[in-house]
């Protein structure tokens, strides 16, 4: 997933019709702009148009294609509910005042506080772990146990990662940030450019597959494009999942980062009662299940029911994560950027 202008972006953007009760009136109807890339979400929107009689319109885009068109539209906007992936985009969103706050005791209760905007606009409802992947011919684990260690100097010629200033990376940094204050992280930034075995380039299921083929031999990737890679019926794929070792990181300091997938009522939502209803409908333990078993995510609700044997053999159910509150990271993104800058890490 590449960052694409947003002239491009918005072209792209396709709207699909997700077909909810026939005998569904307008008004009982939600539009959502979704960003989120997975095809197993369809089951997730039939399941609250089932569950509430609500159809959904849908518009799906790229990130920057949803906010361009949100920014575009103005107080026009049909938008009911933005779905986002990643802290700093939900950050950004809410900064743009793209988001208006919501007062839902439910979500209060279900979502850990950690896990949504202290102003109480955008709420994370799933979770992706971002792992180490290691050649275990090569490396030891005890060499890639931290994220900290992607800057030792054991780990030099080894390591790949996308672009540093992809959202993914930013929110892993500005974790860092967060834990061990700027100059540190800066330090430790120029030290991981230092080890890097090619350019930055690719998205993450790239950076596994590198490993697998001894490119590389450390990377960094989301827990679900590797739990992808093992659950898929094709005999290449298995074969990079079985060359590779993952690490979940920093277990006995921060704990594992967490990168969010969240949603929002739009600041100017037509219909914001179903909208509230689809962001608790997420936080469901059949929405919170689907997250887990349809798209490899671990869920965001303490105690939701999960069964999807990937992530099982990624983790025990209860790994150490990172608790640092999502806003903060997310909040930390242009220091991060001019860090990166600064050493040269692009
Ligand atoms: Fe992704």
């Amino acid at each position: 997933m590449t960052r694409s202008p947003i002239s491009a972006a918005y072209a792209a953007v396709v709207t699909t019709l997700v077909l909810g009760s026939t005998a569904a009136m307008a008004q009982d109807s939600i539009n959502i702009y979704s960003a989120r890339h997975y095809q197993t979400d369809a089951a997730l929107y039939a399941g609250f148009t089932k569950a509430t009689g609500i159809a959904i319109n849908r518009v799906d885009a790229n990130d920057a294609g949803i906010v361009a068109r949100l920014k575009a539209e103005g107080s026009a906007s049909p938008a009911d509910v933005v779905l986002l992936v990643d802290a700093t985009r939900l950050h950004n969103a809410e900064q743009d005042n793209l988001f208006q706050s919501i007062d839902s005791p439910l979500l209060q209760q279900r979502i850990p506080a950690y896990m949504h905007s202290p102003k109480n606009t955008w709420f994370g409802f799933s979770t992706r772990a971002r792992v180490i992947v290691y050649d275990p011919k090569r490396v030891k684990a005890s060499e890639v146990a931290t994220y900290e260690q992607l800057a030792d100097p054991i780990n030099k010629g080894r390591v790949c990662l996308r672009t540093g200033t992809h959202p993914y990376n930013l929110s892993l940094f500005g974790s860092v940030a967060v834990h061990s204050g700027d100059a540190t992280t800066e330090k430790w930034l120029a030290g991981v450019a230092t080890n890097l075995a090619r350019k930055p380039q690719g998205g993450d299921t790239d950076q596994i597959k590198a490993v697998a083929s001894g490119e590389c031999a450390v990377a960094v990737a989301n827990s679900y494009y590797l739990a992808r890679l093992m659950r898929s019926d094709k005999p290449a794929d298995q074969a990079v999942a079985k060359a590779v070792a993952i690490v979940m990181p920093n277990q006995t300091t921060t704990g594992t980062h967490m990168n969010v997938a969240g949603g929002a009522v739009a600041a100017n939502a037509p219909h914001k009662a179903g909208a509230v209803k689809f962001l608790e409908y997420l936080a469901s333990d059949a929405a919170q299940a689907h997250f887990a078993d349809g798209n490899n995510e671990w869920p965001v609700v303490k105690g939701a029911p999960m069964n999807n044997p990937a992530l099982k053999a990624m983790a025990s159910a209860d790994f150490k994560r990172d608790t640092a509150s999502v806003a903060d990271i997310g909040a930390k993104q242009v220091a991060v950027q001019q860090m990166l800058d600064r050493v040269g890490f692009q």
